[in-house]
């Protein structure tokens, strides 16, 4: 099986879910009918949270590493779209609110034209953007499962053992609780459409019908209309309650890993239900992390925006949102590289955090195309997270690779992408016959440099090069070093390295200062300030602009 400490969790997540598999005869069975079945839910509520991404990229990563050891996998995202309206939303106007209110969201017309439903519309606003995130995910909606019977033989095992349900519910939570008193099941009344104010009252099991309420004593936020009657509770006439839901959805879907944010795992919490009904109820193995009445560890808080973002809108970014922050690819690097249980608070403002995710990006894939060496065992690491982040396929040439500071830098030396990539094939830093993808690659991360500059790089990064020499105080040495400088760039052509060199020989040898005098110079000449990019590549760069200002001194 490998080294624990090199498999990447992702791998080591799929030897213990193929282990278990191997071990139980029920999943055995399963996996033999439906294969890996990787599953996530989400209720469309409204916005949905970047916590939620972390989860996708986490379950769409467990089913490409089992697929990468031979296995049939598939991950399927459903939307939990039954679920109803429990609170009023911002997109609604105050009539639709109280007009819909404990209606499932996907009977609730969508608040922007273009989208089926309400719930469509929150789902897609993140799974439109899967494609960018590399998340290959199966697209599902709850509703049309329950319509299309799925669930039908889980709703009728779970009313014939109501009494075990409630069991489960009395035990955690105490006799008194309601859920320990009432059928597990809730009818979407046919007459106003709610399923938040309908009351399960009797089940026949031989007529297979059940008994509802439509009132205003189920729940305080929602007012039911007063029907009452018999009814089928399969094909979409209902849904469980959540945690109930949860559990039946396992041995009906075939589910054998679903993990879900740490709040879910709380002792006593939703999965610890959802585990019992399983196990209880069902007589299905809850899937990974879970292993029987033991829930395991959900994945850890992932927070974008930083403490900034958190306190100004409470629970921070939404997932769609996260692109205004990182590029989609290198967040899921960052999901990739972090272990599901690590904590990860990305903040762009004034911090290194996004310098810093380029440059283990860039080490990561220098290390898969062999161009760089961190010892075998961190050599494993970094390939597999390089091959696990790519999206789409992995070229067979390293693509150019530009640093987020230094396409920053260009961004704000030129005025224009081609000027830019015409300079870095003067720079060598783009080789003759380098791909059209390959350029388009670095275009991409030009263009993030750029928004990267405006709205979250730290005062260093930012500058602007002199139009005209500006009216700096230098001394006769320094004016010295900075002519030797312009004469020495037009003489050669240099490279970054042996024009480094030649700055110390300049200002020692030539003008008799101290090399930090020299830079000061430069930068004051170029930037009319004191400190600036590193000064090789920059003049490099710039070096045109730069000859005439040093020498208009
Ligand atoms: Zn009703």
């Amino acid at each position: 099986m490998g080294d624990l400490d090199v498999n990447h969790w992702a791998d080591q997540i799929a030897d213990e879910v193929i282990e278990r598999v191997e071990k139980d005869s029920v999943l055995k069975k399963q996996v033999a009918k439906t294969g890996y079945f990787i599953y996530d839910e989400k209720t469309p509520s409204g916005v949905i949270h970047i916590g939620s991404g972390r989860g996708w990229v986490i379950h769409d990563a467990i089913a490409k590493a089992l697929k990468d050891k031979g296995k049939k996998a598939r991950f399927v995202l459903s939307s939990d779209d039954m679920d109803p309206l429990d609170k009023p939303s911002k997109e609604l106007s105050k009539e639709d609110n109280e007009k819909y209110i404990g209606i499932p969201f996907r009977y609730i017309p969508s608040p922007v034209k273009g989208y089926k439903n309400f719930g469509e519309y929150y789902f897609r606003q993140c799974t439109d953007l899967f494609p960018r995130f590399g998340i290959e995910a199966e697209l599902e909606s709850t509703g049309e499962e329950y319509e299309k019977g799925t669930f039908n033989k889980a709703i009728k095992t779970a009313l014939d053992n109501a009494d075990k349900v409630q069991k489960v519910y009395a035990e955690l939570y105490g006799e008194d609780v309601a859920a320990a008193n009432k059928l597990p099941f809730n009818v979407k009344c046919p007459k106003c459409g709610k399923i938040a104010t309908t009351l399960a009252i009797e089940w026949d099991r031989k007529k297979e019908e059940i008994y509802f309420e439509c009132s205003d004593k189920v729940v305080e936020w929602a007012k039911g209309c007063g029907h009452k009657g018999w009814i089928s509770p399969y094909n979409g006439n209902g849904k469980f309650p959540w945690k109930v839901e949860w559990a039946a959805k396992w041995p009906s879907k075939g589910v054998i890993a679903e993990t879900a944010g740490k709040d879910h795992f709380t002792k006593g919490g939703s999965r610890t239900i959802a585990c019992r009904i399983s196990v209880d109820v069902f007589n299905y193995p809850p899937p990974y992390p879970s292993n029987g009445y033991y829930t395991g560890q959900g994945y850890e808080f992932f927070t974008v925006g930083g403490k900034k973002m958190s306190t100004s809108k409470g629970r921070g970014i939404g997932f769609a949102e996260s692109v205004n922050f990182a590029p989609a690819k290198m967040l899921r690097f960052l999901l990739i590289r972090t272990r599901p249980n690590a904590v990860i608070d990305f903040d762009p403002y004034g911090t290194n955090d996004i310098i810093l995710l380029y440059e283990r990006y860039d080490t990561a894939e220098r290390v898969y195309f062999g161009k760089q060496d961190l010892g075998e065992k961190e050599n494993i690491k970094q390939k597999r997270i390089y091959e696990l982040s790519h999206i789409g396929k992995i070229p067979t040439q390293m693509p150019p690779q530009i640093s987020l500071v230094h396409a920053a830098t260009l961004v704000q030396i030129f005025d224009s992408k081609d000027d830019i990539i015409e300079n870095l094939k003067q720079t060598g830093h783009i080789k003759k016959g380098t791909t059209k993808e390959s350029i388009d690659y670095v275009k991409d991360r030009l263009d993030f440099a750029e928004k990267w500059v405006k709205e979250f790089a730290d005062e260093q990064y930012r500058f602007e090069l002199q139009k005209k020499a500006p009216d700096v105080k230098l001394d006769a040495k320094q004016v010295k070093a900075i002519r030797t400088l312009a004469k020495k760039l037009r003489e050669k052509e240099w490279d970054e390295k042996s024009l480094y060199d030649e700055f110390y020989n300049i200002a020692r040898d030539e003008a008799g200062i101290e090399p930090k005098e020299l830079f000061t110079a430069a930068y004051l000449v170029l930037l009319n300030r004191e400190r600036g990019p590193k000064l090789a590549p920059f003049l490099l760069a710039a070096k045109e602009k730069a000859i005439k200002l040093f020498e208009a001194i």
